[in-house]
């Protein structure tokens, strides 16, 4: 298994070089790996912290197969990318982890929800739609929520339709109609399997989103639920990155259902949003997790050191051009705070910048000195 992953030639490609690309260059320093990013942007969270950074389409062939050709391993930091390039790489030698076929799966919602069906995974029921003519007739009056195929990010691609009016904002193009999920809770699981099979996952998270933005706004861990339902969120989580096969992180996006039910929602084969507080709170972070994965080293210990509670920044509304953080200094004077900027010189409303994980004994404690924290740290403009 042991490799010389440590050697200048051994160099591992990643496709974005976002702040979760610049979450895992920082995993990457300890065991001496050699990442290479490329972006769109030359502006991206990665430029500034990695001399091995280029600019390029991760949606064009040709960049991403001259980008990769090279590499060792190529991976991801987002999964809007060439697949064709990737499967030529594949095919002529290259490692690509996540495996191209998969990635391919998890980018269209459709075939993600066919392969939860066929595999016995539970999903809330579906139906495809070819474009809103089709969801018209199919239209029942009911509370469903529809979703782009492909493309959508962070809520930008899902509509809830609760009656014959909503029906103005639903879009026109292929879709799934799912049904809407009267969830208790959203909770994800990550977990990682190397090539040889060896699978880990971390503890369950729950998740407080923001109405407003669409987007988490709050990660509690451990997860307030009931044990027997924490063991079968990571036995399901477990069984999907079995069944799919898939080397490297998986996130595991899932609703608990008032009944006590669990529903996969959506896999992430990527380091996510939900797994950032495993920087500090737990034995391992999920971005290292992810690299001995695809390097198929042994799986370390997920377990938590210490309760932590991960805090989105956000861009406040109404600001919008180059960052101030308001509140800094106040911040940073709490105890068990952990501040993470993401390097972005410009905000804009909603924009991720950065993150806060609170680690403190009890859940109770952590939770309410994030809650502070948020008050006092505003991610605004001069
Ligand atoms: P994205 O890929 O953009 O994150 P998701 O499919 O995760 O989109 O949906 C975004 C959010 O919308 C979810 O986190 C959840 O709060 C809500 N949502 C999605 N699907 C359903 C559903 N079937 N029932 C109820 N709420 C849903």
């Amino acid at each position: 298994m042991s490799q010389d992953f440590y050697s200048q030639d051994y160099k591992i490609g990643v496709l974005g070089g976002g702040q979760l690309g610049r979450m895992l260059f920082q995993a990457s320093l300890d065991l001496d790996i050699h990442l290479y990013f490329i972006d769109p942007s030359p502006e991206a969270p990665c430029s500034r912290v990695s001399s091995h950074f280029m600019v390029g389409d991760l949606q064009d062939f040709d960049q991403v197969y001259q980008f990769g050709k090279d590499k060792k391993i190529v991976t991801i930091e987002i999964e809007h990318v060439n697949v064709e390039a990737l499967k030529k790489l594949e095919s002529e030698g290259v490692k690509v982890f996540p495996q191209p076929d998969l990635i391919a799966l998890i980018q269209d919602k459709g075939l993600q929800k066919q392969f939860y069906a066929e595999n016995g995974i539970p999903t809330a029921p579906f139906k495809f739609l070819k474009n809103k003519e089709d969801l018209l007739e199919q239209y029942d009056g009911k509370s469903w929520v529809q979703k782009l195929r492909k493309g959508g990010y962070d809520g930008q691609g899902v509509t809830v339709l609760r009656s014959e009016k909503d029906l103005k904002n639903a879009f026109d193009a292929s879709s799934i109609l799912e049904e809407m999920v009267d969830f208790e809770t959203e909770i994800s699981v990550i977990v990682a399997q190397n090539e040889q099979g060896e699978i880990k996952s971390f503890p369950v998270v729950d998740m407080e989103f923001s109405e407003e933005a669409n987007l988490v706004e709050f990660l509690f861990s451990p997860a307030e639920i009931d044990s027997s339902i924490q063991k079968r969120a990571e036995e399901i989580a477990t069984s999907v990155i079995k069944k799919l096969g898939l080397v490297g992180i998986l996130a595991v996006e899932m609703f608990v259902t008032k009944s006590g039910d669990i529903l996969v929602n959506e896999v992430a084969p990527r380091p996510h949003n939900s797994g950032h507080q495993t920087i500090e709170g737990n034995k391992i972070s999920q971005y290292e997790q992810h690299l001995r994965a695809i390097l198929n080293l042994p799986l370390g210990d997920t377990s938590i050191i210490k309760p932590s509670v991960m805090v989105n920044l956000l861009g406040e509304k109404g600001h919008q051009g180059k960052v101030f953080y308001e509140g800094l200094d106040e911040t940073l004077k709490m105890p068990g705070v952990n501040v993470h900027i993401y390097g972005k010189e410009e905000t804009k409303p909603y924009r991720k910048m950065g993150h806060i994980t609170v680690l403190a004994n009890k859940l109770e404690e952590a939770k309410k000195i994030a809650r502070s924290s948020k008050e006092l740290l505003k991610v605004k403009t001069k």
